[in-house]
């Protein structure tokens, strides 16, 4: 890749007037990929003023219109497939496998999902003596960062397009490609001028200009919940809606009825270590029974041995962290944890063996940990897992509710009893005996977590305005 310095706005590449550009490092070697033009408020002023114009008739589309955009951009983004694999697998360091199976692959999914729900959507409908509306809620401004890329800019555009809105994206300035070739994408699958704008650049400039502009109406971000709280405040003061999909911290109880301890143990390491853990639901506690407790640790450390680290362009498991300061963090974490108490069983800070330069850390399991440790507490976001211990399955249950987040939770056990645990978790989605997330499924969080949830039906009404007709 090279230089992208342009900016995505009014169905046009444009310059900005800003030199400022950010270096995008490739997390695999630490090498220069290309640089991006660090964006202003004049860049989002231009931006948002394209939306609003592109809104004054793109609201009024049909549902027909609005299918057919989706399904060219279906169509587009299947051509564009393997180019999208190649930049996501440079930029923050996914392997190819999980690139091509998993990170691009997920554009797709989510662009079906919206897609089915639009065809299925009432946007009017008779009710009693009035007549509800539901309109698009205007112009849509976006924040999102590197680590589903694809998966986090679809969920939200998609849903977008769908509803009838315009939009300004603001992607990670860690992994700004992808963004701009979907850009291609949608300029290539005759999404109309102003309805998909791209601006790069820092959070607390671009991304607060964004947040705090009042022909904006709304909100939606996905990254930590620091930002996401800076987020809000800079959008309470034109009462914007605002979408949060925050950080999480996971539980994973296994319960004694388990049908494979061993199997289970093994799903729920290997998910946890999935795309270096930089996954905001991953399964990062694992709550396991005294009786239980030994052999889980013992199978959580093979499975954090077996699992493969190395170059996203070889064959491993898991390639490089995606960026230097979440590399540091997770080694500083890790450090925190051993200095708590915790016993470290697999992985830990040293790099894993030939590999002098790149982000990678190790597959690191930590036993006897406690519910009061950092490790357990804040959230990682690397393959790190902690292993704690429970007497009786209230204590499991109380443990897992026992944080400030409230993204994702995981039980297994009999399928039955597994159902009656799940629903005493408090978080947006429950996943019993391993598997992904649903199709459609709602996604989003309680707590600490987020406002709002994502995907087919639940991510297209997030963007539509509740209007009653009444007429005597
Ligand atoms: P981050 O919060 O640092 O950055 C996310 C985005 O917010 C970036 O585009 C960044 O530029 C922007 N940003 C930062 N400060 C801002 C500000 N003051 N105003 C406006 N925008 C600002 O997060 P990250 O490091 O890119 O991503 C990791 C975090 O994202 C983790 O906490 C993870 O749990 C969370 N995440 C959540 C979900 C979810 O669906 N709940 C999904 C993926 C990631």
């Amino acid at each position: 890749m090279k230089d992208k310095l342009h900016f995505y706005i009014n169905g046009k590449w444009v310059e900005s007037e800003s030199n400022e550009r950010i270096e995008i490092i490739n997390p695999a070697n630490e090498k220069l990929i290309g640089r991006v033009t660090s964006g202003t408020k004049e860049d989002i002023n231009r931006a948002v003023s394209a939306a609003a114009d592109a809104f004054k008739t793109y609201q009024f589309t049909t549902k027909e219109d609005r299918i057919e955009i989706l399904n060219n951009i279906i169509a587009e983004y299947e051509n564009r497939y393997d180019d999208l694999v190649k930049v996501i697998t440079e930029e923050m360091g996914a392997p190819t496998w999980l690139s091509q199976k998993a990170q691009a692959s997920t554009g797709i999914k989510n662009l079906h999902e919206t897609l089915d729900a639009l065809k299925e959507y009432e946007f009017e409908k008779k009710e009693g003596d009035y007549t509800l509306i539901r309109e698009p809620i205007g112009v849509i401004g976006m924040i999102t960062p590197w680590n589903w890329p694809m998966n986090q800019i679809t969920t939200k555009a998609s849903a977008a397009l769908a509803a009838g809105c315009s939009m300004v994206l603001k992607p990670s300035e860690i992994s700004p490609y992808c963004a701009l070739l979907l850009a291609e994408i949608f300029d290539k699958a005759g999404v109309p001028a102003g309805v998909f704008n791209v601006v790069n650049g820092y959070g607390p400039i671009v991304g607060a200009a964004l947040s705090d502009h009042p022909d904006v109406a709304m909100m939606s971000f996905t990254g930590s919940t620091e930002a996401g709280i800076a987020v809000a405040q800079a959008s309470a003061v034109s009462v914007k809606r605002v979408h949060q999909e925050l950080g999480g911290k996971s539980s994973n109880i296994i319960l004694d009825d388990v049908a494979d301890l061993e199997k289970s143990v093994k799903g729920g390491a290997g998910h946890c270590f999935l795309n270096s853990g930089q996954s905001c639901n991953a399964p990062t506690k694992m709550l396991v029974s005294n009786k239980n407790y030994e052999k889980a640790v013992e199978v959580a450390a093979q499975t954090a041995n077996s699992t493969t680290v190395g170059d996203p362009q070889g064959e491993f498991r898991i390639g490089p962290i995606a960026n230097k300061p979440q590399y540091e963090k997770i080694l500083r974490m890790i450090k925190i944890g051993i200095e708590e108490g915790a016993t470290l069983v697999a992985g830990g800070v040293e790099k894993p063996e030939g590999y002098e330069k790149g982000y990678y850390v190790k597959p690191t399991v930590f036993a006897n940990v406690t519910n009061d440790m950092t490790i357990a507490r804040e959230e990682i976001f690397g393959p790190v897992l902690s292993i704690l211990k429970y007497d009786s399955e209230e204590q499991a249950i109380e443990m897992a509710n026992d944080t400030e987040y409230g993204l994702a939770g995981y039980v297994q056990g009999e399928p039955v009893h597994a159902n009656q645990v799940a629903r005493k978790i408090r978080a947006g989605q429950v996943i019993i005996n391993g598997g992904a997330r649903g199709t459609g499924a709602p996604f989003g969080g309680y707590k600490s977590s987020g406002n709002g949830r994502e995907h087919g039906l639940h991510g297209l009404e997030e963007c539509l305005e509740t209007k009653a007709v009444i007429m005597p």
